[in-house]
């Protein structure tokens, strides 16, 4: 029998610019004191902002004493992105509903070191990740962010090797092909803009050969001039990919067939 996925209530306490471009959110309050973390360091939770019925996704950038923070990347025009810059009213105070949170990071057992490659919205991920793996593994960082990464110093933990680029996530798959990946099995994990995520995808599985066990790439956002993507939950996608033995990627290309509503 399905169980009904359980929401939470939460109250936005602080709001904290990081930079230009990213907005950090601590949320609390008794409405998430259910709270229970996957303890995956890429999970996510559905956001839905006061008047709005969608949720966008963002990551748990942390979960601690009653506190989660997201940090939210504030582009041009937005459901959460309006939100969070304030243009309904001041978000200190307001009230949430988050989503359960869900998680895809799954490191084989065999893997030597790990390369993470996103642009801003994977900071978070990348950031939690590299802190969780960095003094077992070589952590090595690609990160594509639209200010001057100054901006982002100590964003990342200082073990992580991490290289910079400037733009808006749309370098990323020309990066990756220029990449060099260590010796030996590891574990490639990626977000970002769908476009860039399905060219990698691909470059992994007819270039470089990995199996699929042993990387993650994810499409975090669509690029869309006049279209709004639909809201679509990538629990039910997940599980039914599982369900009928999809590979990761097979499941990700499923769910960004989706959000752009395309035929599956
Ligand atoms: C598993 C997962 C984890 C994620 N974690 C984070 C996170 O921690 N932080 C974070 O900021 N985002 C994260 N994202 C991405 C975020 O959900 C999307 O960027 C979302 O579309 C933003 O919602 P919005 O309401 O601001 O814009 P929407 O209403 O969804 O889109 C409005 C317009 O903005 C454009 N747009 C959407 N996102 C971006 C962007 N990032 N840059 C430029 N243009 C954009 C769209 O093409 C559209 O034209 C995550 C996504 C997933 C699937």
């Amino acid at each position: 029998m399905s169980r009904r996925a359980e929401e939470y209530a939460a109250q936005v306490l602080r709001r904290e610019e990081l930079s230009d471009h990213f907005v950090r959110l601590t949320l609390g309050g008794e409405g998430l004191a259910g709270f229970v973390s996957t303890g995956i360091p890429d999970e996510w939770v559905g956001l839905v902002v006061p008047g709005q019925f969608q949720s966008r996704y963002y990551t748990v950038r942390s979960w601690s004493d009653g506190e989660l923070v997201v940090d939210v990347v504030v582009h041009e025009v937005g459901l959460v992105t309006e939100w969070a810059l304030g243009r309904a009213g001041d978000p200190v105070g307001q009230t949430l509903t988050i989503t359960e949170p869900k998680s895809s990071f799954a490191l084989p057992d065999d893997a030597g070191w790990l390369q993470l490659v996103g642009d801003l919205t994977a900071m978070p991920a990348m950031a939690r990740i590299a802190g969780t793996y960095a003094d077992r593994l070589p952590v090595r960082v690609h990160a594509e962010v639209p200010d001057d990464p100054s901006s982002y110093d100590g964003y990342l933990p200082g073990s992580a090797d991490v290289t910079w680029a400037r733009g808006s996530g749309d370098g990323l798959a020309a990066a990756v092909e220029a990449l060099e990946l260590p010796e030996g099995a590891g574990y490639f994990w990626m977000a970002g803009e769908s476009a860039q995520m399905r060219a990698i995808r691909k470059h992994l599985m007819r270039e470089v050969r990995m199996p699929s066990t042993h990387y993650d790439v994810m499409g975090y956002w669509r690029k869309v001039s006049e279209r709004q993507l639909r809201a679509v939950d990538p629990g039910p996608i997940w599980r039914a990919g599982k369900a009928q033995g999809k590979s990761d990627e097979e499941i990700w290309a499923a769910y960004d067939a989706a959000r752009a509503g395309e035929q599956q």
